[in-house]
């Protein structure tokens, strides 16, 4: 934390309006000031809409160039009031092995249900 990137954490984004003025901030900051970049999108959450489409959510990182700090920005969307909060190194790692070991066991499952249908047709077709 230091004047070059934030000095506050946001718990919450109650308006729209507070999330687009935070965003301007930070746009700046990115863009023009130069002192804060994005480091990594980490996912925390997929879900399937349609056949083709999915809901992915999750956190974009930012890294101040000045102090090293890392900072988790969690957009505003609907119902989820987003965030902009610290966060460690340790933090988004295991973010992103929960995630990835969700979406194996999602895996496992949908095999298993693969198998047991496959295995019902093959039963009812003696
Ligand atoms: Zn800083």
């Amino acid at each position: 934390m230091c004047d070059k990137c934030f000095n506050n954490e946001i718990e919450s984004f109650p308006t729209e309006k507070d999330y687009l003025d935070f965003d301007l901030i930070l746009t700046k900051k990115l863009a023009n000031e130069k002192t804060v970049k994005h480091i990594q999108f980490v996912k925390t959450l997929e879900k399937q809409i349609d056949s083709r489409d999915y809901e992915v959510s999750g956190y974009n990182v930012y890294e101040c160039i000045y102090c090293g700090q890392l900072w988790a920005l969690r957009d505003r969307d609907n119902s989820d009031r987003g965030y902009f909060k610290k966060v460690s190194k340790q933090t988004i790692y295991n973010d992103i092995l929960a995630f990835k070991t969700k979406k194996k066991i999602g895996c496992f499952i949908l095999s298993i249900l693969v198998i047991i249908v496959i295995a019902t047709i093959f039963y009812l077709n003696k």
